[in-house]
């Protein structure tokens, strides 16, 4: 049986995260995960080979309410730079 590296394990994985990269199952499990600033770790577990691993998460936005945008806020940061929620709900008859 031919031996995937880890590489090719990741980028197979990162393809389709739904599925088993050993055995191809998708009956696979997540914890909760754990999470450090702006890192995250999850464990994974296959039921159908019983390997486990872990997914390895890094912060790549953020979203802020459209209400904590103060004048003082957007002083100290660029809003070009910034994605945040409009809440803009309309208040129809
Ligand atoms: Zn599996």
């Amino acid at each position: 049986m031919k031996k995937l590296n880890a590489k090719e394990l990741e980028r197979k994985y990162l393809e389709s995260p739904n599925t088993c990269p050993f055995c191809g199952s998708t009956d696979i499990e997540a914890d909760h995960g754990e999470f450090d600033h702006d890192l995250g770790f999850r464990n994974i577990e296959c039921n159908g080979c019983n390997k486990n691993w872990v997914e390895e998460f890094k912060m790549s936005s953020v979203t802020f309410n459209a209400d904590d945008m103060t004048e003082e806020a957007c002083e100290q940061y660029d809003p070009t730079e910034l994605h945040y929620r409009d809440t803009g709900g309309t208040d129809g008859g």
